[in-house]
């Protein structure tokens, strides 16, 4: 009798008897790949300049597909990419993607609005689902793509390349270890100057707001230098330029208190360029600058450089996880994690809401 996992595993290698739907890695009837197929959803900015190349380089999986709202990328991307005029779909047609086997995986790189309907569609049509950063506005919006996934015996893996990032996980390992003894104190700083005016992340309804972008880096700072999950958060929004952001937060300074009593000062901004986290302990320090670049993120303890050469933060990132896909092991971030995040982000605003109040999470 084949277990879950050992059935996992058959059916990613074109293994033999199947159970459960098509069009996911648990069929028997695909033949046998050496790389998972991917479609994009969402051809901006990080599919674009960093998905669509990494996809260039990955072991496991290969870029079979897209999803589209504009023809002209289409035609861009079918001629640049050698992709079949069937693996190319458009928002409204996307559905039709649960009969094509070609494609294995749906990574979503929309809007943060728009990722909660992607997610559930791609999730319904059978697909294994990767979707950007910030996992979504709300945790409703996050309980409901957990849900879809887990309904659907579908797998969902947040892009938090970071925690691929072999720098960072020597990061959180001192962490973990407590090798400068307890982590008392965590600063941690993201953001760059963000030049555009009408994009979504200057727009409340589609998601935007600095805690809808670089935000979430600064959370995930201080939740990874503590290895824990913040109890209570204070938080206050400031702008330098009120005729652009009207609607959302252009900065944003947060503090988290942790069970161990461990404290974070986190700074997010669309207006301020920074790149920072420290992690101040009973004995020692350990941090990294920058922490979540592209490439180069590096570090330093009392013990000497953090600073692993990374050939490509997105190719490692989709490697892994399709590697846990077809091993059936956990993913480094799943739903879940995402979902940690927005938890935080709800009592951010709250906070804000509440004239700057403690919020216990
Ligand atoms: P982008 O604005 O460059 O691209 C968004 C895409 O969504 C575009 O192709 C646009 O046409 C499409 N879209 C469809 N409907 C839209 C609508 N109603 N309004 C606006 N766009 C619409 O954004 P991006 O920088 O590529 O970000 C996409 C996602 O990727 C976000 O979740 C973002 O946080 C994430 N991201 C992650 C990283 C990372 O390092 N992990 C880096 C950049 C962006």
């Amino acid at each position: 009798m084949f277990s879950r996992r050992d059935f996992l595993i058959q059916a990613a290698l074109g293994g033999a008897a199947s159970l459960i739907s098509p069009n996911t890695l648990f069929s028997a009837t695909r033949p046998k790949k050496d790389k998972l197929g991917v479609a994009l959803v969402g051809l901006g900015y990080y599919s674009t300049d960093l998905l669509a190349p990494a996809l260039q380089l990955t072991k496991n999986c290969q870029l079979v597909g897209i999803v589209t709202g504009t023809p002209s990328k289409a035609e861009t991307w079918k001629k640049k990419y050698n992709l079949a005029d069937k693996n190319i779909y458009n928002y409204q047609n996307f559905d039709q993607i649960a009969n094509n086997p070609d494609i294995d995986i749906v990574y979503v790189v929309l809007p943060p609005s728009m990722h909660r309907e992607f997610v559930v569609r791609a999730a319904k049509a059978g697909k294994q689902v990767f979707c950007e950063k910030p996992m979504a506005p709300s945790v409703a919006d996050c309980e409901a793509m957990i849900k879809a996934c887990a309904d659907n015996k579908v797998k969902l893996a947040i892009g938090y390349r970071c925690q691929h990032d072999p720098n960072t996980q020597a990061f959180q390992k001192f962490a973990k270890e407590s090798t400068f003894g307890k982590v008392r104190m965590v600063t941690c700083g993201a953001g760059y100057f963000d030049a555009r005016t009408t994009h979504w992340k200057q727009n409340k309804a589609l998601g935007g707001g600095v805690m809808g972008d670089m935000g979430v880096y600064a959370l995930q700072g201080a939740r990874l230098a503590t290895g824990e999950e913040p109890i209570s958060v204070t938080a206050q929004f400031h702008t330098t330029r009120p005729d652009i952001y009207k609607e959302v937060e252009e900065t944003a300074t947060f503090q988290l208190e942790f069970p161990s009593g461990a404290l974070a000062a986190c700074h997010t901004s669309f207006g301020i360029n920074m790149n920072y986290l420290q992690a101040n302990c009973e004995k020692g320090w350990f941090k990294m600058e920058p922490f979540s670049s592209y490439t180069g993120n590096k570090g330093s303890s009392p013990l000497g450089p953090i600073n692993f050469p990374l050939e490509n933060q997105q190719a490692r990132q989709l490697d892994e996880d399709v590697e846990a896909l077809m091993k059936g092991t956990a993913l480094i971030a799943p739903g879940e994690e995402g979902l940690r995040d927005i938890r935080v982000v709800e009592a951010i605003y709250k906070s804000v809401a509440a004239g700057g109040k403690m919020i216990k999470i």
